[in-house]
């Protein structure tokens, strides 16, 4: 039996290797995994078979399902994603609650998301708040396009524009500026076997110590923020007080930060002085 197969080769390749069989048996057959899961033996024609066997290829040299399958749901929401987004990761929906958290869903605020990728963080947002005016940056064309084509599947309305942090943003100002950047520094070892591996090197690494983009962010953040607005920033476990620190220099206040579901600072907010 072919998820029987499937399971063997990815025994100590991956955590879950029966959920993992099965999911690209489906992927390579078309088929649900309640169907599946009713007709194991069901016979599975040879061209099917033989792309299972290329996906079970790619699991077993440790790419993430999600960059296997081209999609990933994040806040029940299913995101596809290609060569240029990060998978979305389930600490983001950390920044996603901060930002609702200050965005009133019966007023309509302006929004920015910065270095959207796939466009999750602006999606989430614009599907629990849909009076938020939301505009989303990227300095990557090829994410931006699959961002876009992720709002007009999930039928929100978000206004991309292409550029670096502010740089398309000029004369712009927010209520709520949220942003993912990338974090990781550039020798970071965990990254010779992590899932990062798999993902666009450019949405994942920041200089030496991890933080030139969310230093590059920092420089014009004050001439962005409204009065009282909210910056919420995703960083890495060990970044906080890094970050902490560049935050108050631009000026902001109130900085706070919230840990993730392992318990580790993850997001850093602030407010822009009123
Ligand atoms: N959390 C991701 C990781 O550790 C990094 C995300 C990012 O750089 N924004 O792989």
């Amino acid at each position: 039996m072919l998820v029987q197969e499937g399971i063997t080769q990815l025994i100590g390749c991956s955590d879950s290797p029966r959920l993992d069989a099965e999911v690209l048996l489906q992927a390579a057959c078309g088929i649900n995994r309640t169907t599946l899961a009713r007709n194991p033996c069901q016979l599975v024609d040879p061209q099917s078979a033989s792309a299972f066997f290329v996906l079970l290829k790619r699991r077993s040299e440790k790419e993430p399902i999600a960059c296997i399958l081209g999609h990933k749901e994040f806040w029940s929401l299913d995101i596809e994603l290609n060569e240029a987004t990060l998978v979305p990761r389930s600490e983001t929906e950390i920044l996603v609650q901060a930002a609702l958290d200050a965005i009133p869903p019966d007023t309509a605020v302006d929004v920015a998301d910065l270095g959207t990728g796939s466009g999750a963080i602006a999606l989430a947002l614009a599907i629990e708040r849909p009076l938020a005016r939301i505009t989303a940056t990227d300095i990557s064309r090829a994410a931006l396009a699959k961002a876009r084509e992720n709002a007009s599947r999930l039928g929100v309305d978000i206004l991309f524009v292409e550029g670096d942090w502010f740089t398309p943003l000029a004369g712009s100002r927010f209520d709520v500026i949220v942003s993912n950047p990338p974090y990781v520094r550039q020798n970071d070892p965990v990254l010779e076997t992590g899932p990062a591996l798999f993902e666009p090197a450019l949405a994942l690494f920041a200089g030496e110590d991890g933080l030139d983009c969310i230093r590059a962010l920092c420089v014009d953040l004050k001439s962005h923020i409204k009065p009282g607005g909210l910056v919420a920033l995703e960083h890495g476990h060990d970044q906080q007080d890094a970050v902490y620190a560049l935050l108050s220099a631009t000026g902001l206040e109130s900085i706070v930060h919230v840990n993730d579901y392992a318990g580790l600072p993850r997001v850093t907010s602030a407010r822009g002085s009123l």
